[in-house]
C-alpha cells in the first residue's frame, strides 16, 4: 500500500489518487513525496497519457506537511533540510513544467487538481504547482496555507507561487495571517480556479481540452509582471515597506517566521522564479533550524494535538456528555451553556432567579446574532442551538443529567449549598464540577456525597473565546471524573490540561506573579511605558499593567486579601498591594471602570497609560535596563512553571507549556515556560534566578530541580519530555 496510486482511462487520463493508509487526512510523508515523483515520471514518459488530474481518495484532500517528518529533516542539520525541501521544489517544478519545452512552451501535459474538500499546507501548494484547480462546491472545506501559525511558513513553493500569482498585497492575508477560505472565497480570492459538482469530471474535462498556452504560467511567460508591482516599482514600493513595518508591528520581531517570510518575498521577487524558489528554501531552512519553530510545532502542534487527543485520559468506557446542568447563570455559565449547546449537548441552566436564568440563556441569543450578521450562522442553526438551552430555578429539572458544572458566586458556603441541591437530583453516577478559580477542589468535595465523582473543571473568560480548559483533581477524585472532564472537554473542542490541587492551580498561579512583577515595578518608580514594552518585546500579547485593567482591579484586590488572609506573616506581596489598593481606591477598577492603569474613552477604547501614574509613583532616576525588566517579567512566570512541576500541580510539561500559552498567553514564539528555559539552558537559567534573588528577594529563588538540571547539563524535554512522568 501506498500513499499514491495511479490509474489511465481509456481517454489517456492518467488518475494520481492520494489516499495515506490507515489515516483519515492525507498528509506528506517523505517517502510519499517519492511515489509521487515516480508516478509523474511515467505518466510524462508514457506516450498514451493525455494528461493527469491529481485528487484523493479521502474526503478531503490534504491536511499539510507531516510536521513530524519536519521535525524529522532537522536531524540532519540545515543542509539536510535545505535538500529535502528542495527535492519537493524539483517535484512541484517538474509537475509545473510537465515536460514542456521551456523556450518554445510547447509539449507538456495538462495535469490539474481535484479538491474534494479541505486542502492545506503542502495540500495547497501541490495543486498551486499544476495548472488548475477544481475545488468541490463544499462549504465545509477550508483552503489555505496555515503554516504561519505553527512558527513556519510555506516552504515548498506556496510563498513564491502565491505573490507571484496574486501579488504581495494579495497574498499577504493568506501567507502572513494564515487565513483559509472555504472554496467559494478561495475562488475569489483568486487561489484556486473553479469550484464544481465533481472535481474529478470537471479536472478530467479540462486535461483532454487544455491547449499548450493554457499550461503556461503567467511567471514563466514573456513580459511576466507581478500584480501590484516588484519591490521597486512605486506602488509595490509602497506595499514592502507598509508589509514590513506592519509585520515588525505585530509580531515584535520575535517570530522568526514572519520576518523570513517576508525576506523570502521580497528576495524572491527581485530574482527569475527558479532562484525565488531557492531563495524560499533558504529561509525556510533558517526558520526550521531556529529553537523557536521546534519549539511552536512541538507545542502549538503535535502536543496541543496530543492532549486534545486524551494523552493523560484514564482509561474508562466513553464519558461523552449527553445533558450537562450548568449551576449558576453569571458570566462563566452562560458562556459555558453556550459551547455546551454548541458542541449538540443539552443544557439546564439553573439560577437562583429565573430571569438570571433567562438572561443567561440571552447570552447564546446575542452570540449567535453577532456571528448570523457575520454571515458565520444561520436562523436555523440558531433555533437549533437555543432549544437545547432550559433556563429554570428548579433542580428537578436535572434529572438525567450526566455532568453539572457549577459557576454560582465564589463563595465556598452557595457552592456547598447548590452541590447538595443538586446531587440530590441528578443520577447517582454523575460527575460533579466546580468552575472555581481560587478555591480547593478537596476543600469544596466536603460538601459532596460522592467525591471520588468531584472535580474541578476551570474555564477562562470569555468561555467562547479562551481555548483553555484546566482540570482539576481533588485528592479524591477518581479516574472517571477525569475522563468525563476530558470527554466533555473534547466535546466543546478545547484543549485541556489536568493539573493537581493547589493555590491557584496552574495557569492563575503562574499569570498573578507576572501581574504583581509589573505592578511592584510601577511602585518601584520604573517607567510603565518601559514595563509594558518590555513585555510586549518579549512576545507577551498584553503587558502586565493592560492584563491587570482587562481582568478588574477589584478582583487584584480581592485575591490580594484573600492570599494575604490565607498565608499571614508569609505574605510578601505587601509592595504590591500598595500599588492597587490605591488605584482602587480611585475608582480606577480597570477598563470595565474606563479607568485603569490606563485611560480610556467614553467607549471604552484603551488610549495611553494613565498620567497620575507618574505623580503617585515617581518615575526613579535610574531607569533598569530593559533586559533586566525582561528577565523579571518572564523568571516570575517561568520560575513558577518550574515549582508547580517540582510540587507534582504539573505531572506533564507538555501540559505546561500548552497551558502557558492557551491560557495566558506566554510568549507563544518560545513554544512556551519549559520550552523557554530550554532555549536559555538550566545553566543560564540559573545565573539569572540567583541575580534576580540577590537583587530583588526570595521570589526569585532559584527551584532545586533547575539546580540540579543546570549541574547535569539536562533539559525539561531531555529529562521530562514526550509524556515522561514528572512525579
Ligand atoms: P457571576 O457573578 O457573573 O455569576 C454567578 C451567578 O451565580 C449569578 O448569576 C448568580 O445569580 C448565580 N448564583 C449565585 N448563587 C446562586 C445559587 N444559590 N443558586 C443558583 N445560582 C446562584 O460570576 P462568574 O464570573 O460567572 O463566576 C462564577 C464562578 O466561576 C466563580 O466560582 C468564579 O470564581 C469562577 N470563575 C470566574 C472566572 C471569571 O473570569 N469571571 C474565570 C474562571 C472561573
Amino acid at each position: 500500500m501506498t500513499d499514491f496510486t495511479m490509474k489511465k482511462d481509456a481517454d489517456g487520463v492518467a488518475i494520481i489518487t492520494w489516499d495515506v493508509p490507515g489515516k483519515s487526512m492525507n498528509v506528506l510523508s517523505l517517502d510519499g513525496a517519492a511515489t509521487l515523483n515516480t508516478l509523474i515520471d511515467e505518466a510524462l514518459a508514457d506516450a498514451t497519457v493525455k494528461g493527469i488530474v491529481i485528487t484523493s481518495g479521502k474526503k478531503d484532500f490534504a491536511g499539510g506537511m507531516d510536521l513530524n517528518v519536519i521535525a524529522g529533516m532537522k536531524q540532519g542539520g540545515a543542509q539536510g533540510v535545505f535538500d529535502g525541501v528542495m527535492t519537493l521544489h524539483s517535484l512541484l517544478r517538474k509537475i509545473e513544467l510537465a515536460g514542456m519545452d521551456f523556450k518554445t512552451k510547447k509539449g507538456g501535459k495538462p495535469i490539474a487538481t481535484a479538491l474534494p474538500g479541505t486542502a492545506l499546507g503542502i495540500g495547497l501548494e501541490l495543486p498551486l504547482s499544476t495548472h488548475r484547480i477544481f475545488a468541490a462546491d463544499n462549504p465545509k472545506a477550508k483552503i489555505g496555507l496555515p503554516e504561519i501559525m505553527v512558527g513556519i511558513f510555506p516552504g515548498a513553493g506556496g510563498t513564491t507561487r502565491l505573490v507571484r500569482k496574486l501579488g504581495a498585497m494579495g497574498a499577504a492575508p493568506l501567507l502572513l495571517e494564515g487565513k483559509l477560505s472555504d472554496p467559494a472565497k478561495a475562488k475569489a480570492a483568486g487561489l484556486i480556479d473553479e469550484v464544481v459538482a465533481d472535481p474529478v469530471a470537471a479536472a478530467r474535462d479540462w486535461v483532454l481540452k487544455a491547449t499548450d498556452a493554457d499550461l503556461v504560467k503567467p511567471w514563466d511567460a514573456k513580459g511576466y509582471k507581478m500584480p501590484g508591482g516588484e519591490p521597486y516599482h512605486p506602488a509595490g514600493f509602497m506595499t514592502f515597506v507598509g508589509a514590513s513595518a506592519m509585520v515588525h508591528g505585530k509580531t515584535m520581531g520575535v517570530y522568526p517566521a514572519a520576518k523570513a517570510l517576508l525576506s523570502a518575498v521580497y528576495e524572491g521577487a527581485l530574482v527569475p522564479f527558479d532562484t525565488a524558489l531557492k531563495i524560499e528554501a533558504r529561509w525556510f531552512t533558517n526558520v526550521l533550524m531556529n529553537p523557536s519553530s521546534t519549539a511552536m510545532i512541538r507545542s502549538l502542534f503535535i502536543n496541543k494535538e496530543a492532549l486534545e487527543k486524551g494523552a493523560n485520559r484514564p482509561e474508562a468506557p466513553d464519558q461523552s456528555v449527553k445533558k450537562v446542568g450548568i449551576l449558576g447563570a453569571g458570566m462563566m455559565g452562560a458562556g459555558i451553556a453556550y459551547v455546551s449547546a454548541m458542541a449538540g449537548i443539552e443544557v439546564v441552566l439553573i439560577d437562583a432567579a429565573q430571569d438570571a436564568a433567562e438572561r443567561g440563556k440571552a447570552y447564546s441569543t446575542g452570540l449567535l446574532d453577532k456571528a448570523i450578521s457575520r454571515r458565520k450562522s444561520s436562523e436555523e442553526k440558531k433555533a437549533e442551538v437555543l432549544a437545547r438551552i432550559t433556563p429554570t430555578t428548579d433542580y428537578a429539572a436535572l434529572s438525567g443529567c450526566d455532568l453539572i458544572v457549577e459557576a454560582v458566586f465564589e463563595d465556598p458556603s452557595v457552592k456547598a449549598e447548590v452541590t447538595k441541591k443538586a446531587e440530590a437530583a441528578i443520577p447517582a453516577d454523575a460527575i460533579f464540577a466546580t468552575n472555581t478559580s481560587t478555591l480547593p477542589i478537596s476543600d469544596l468535595a466536603k460538601a459532596s456525597a460522592r467525591p471520588e465523582q468531584f472535580i474541578g473543571i476551570h474555564f477562562f473568560s470569555p468561555v467562547d473565546k479562551m481555548l483553555l480548559v484546566e482540570i482539576i483533581k481533588g485528592r479524591e477524585t477518581g479516574p472517571r471524573a477525569v475522563a468525563k472532564a476530558l470527554d466533555f472537554v473534547r466535546q466543546i473542542r478545547k484543549t485541556p490540561i489536568v493539573v493537581n490541587d493547589a493555590r491557584f492551580f496552574y495557569a492563575n498561579r503562574c499569570i498573578i506573579p507576572y501581574l504583581n512583577e509589573g505592578i511592584r515595578m510601577v511602585g518601584e518608580g520604573v517607567n510603565p511605558t518601559l514595563i509594558e514594552n518590555a513585555a510586549k518585546l518579549m512576545g507577551m500579547p498584553l503587558g502586565p499593567l493592560q492584563l491587570v485593567d482587562e481582568t478588574s482591579i477589584d478582583l487584584g484586590v480581592k485575591i490580594a486579601k484573600a492570599t494575604r488572609a490565607a498565608m499571614g506573616d508569609a505574605y510578601a506581596d505587601a509592595p504590591v498591594d500598595e500599588v492597587i489598593f490605591k488605584l482602587a481606591d480611585q475608582g480606577r477598577m480597570g477598563r470595565k471602570a474606563k479607568a485603569g492603569f490606563y485611560d480610556y474613552d467614553e467607549a471604552g477604547k484603551r488610549q495611553g497609560l494613565w498620567s497620575g501614574l507618574e505623580q503617585q509613583w515617581p518615575e526613579s532616576d535610574a531607569q533598569p535596563e530593559l533586559t533586566e525588566v525582561q528577565h523579571r517579567l518572564m523568571f516570575a512566570q517561568s520560575l513558577e512553571a518550574v515549582r508547580a512541576l517540582d510540587e507534582g500541580v504539573l505531572e506533564d510539561i507538555r501540559e505546561g507549556d500548552v497551558g502557558a500559552i492557551l491560557g495566558w498567553g506566554f510568549a507563544p514564539w518560545s513554544g512556551g515556560p519549559f520550552s523557554w528555559l530550554d532555549m536559555l539552558g538550566a545553566a543560564r537559567a540559573v545565573e539569572i534566578a540567583d541575580d534576580l534573588t540577590a537583587k530583588f528577594g526570595p521570589r526569585f529563588a532559584t527551584p532545586q530541580l533547575l539546580r540540579d538540571m543546570a549541574a547535569k547539563g539536562d533539559s525539561f524535554y531531555g529529562r521530562f519530555g514526550a509524556g515522561k512522568k514528572a512525579a
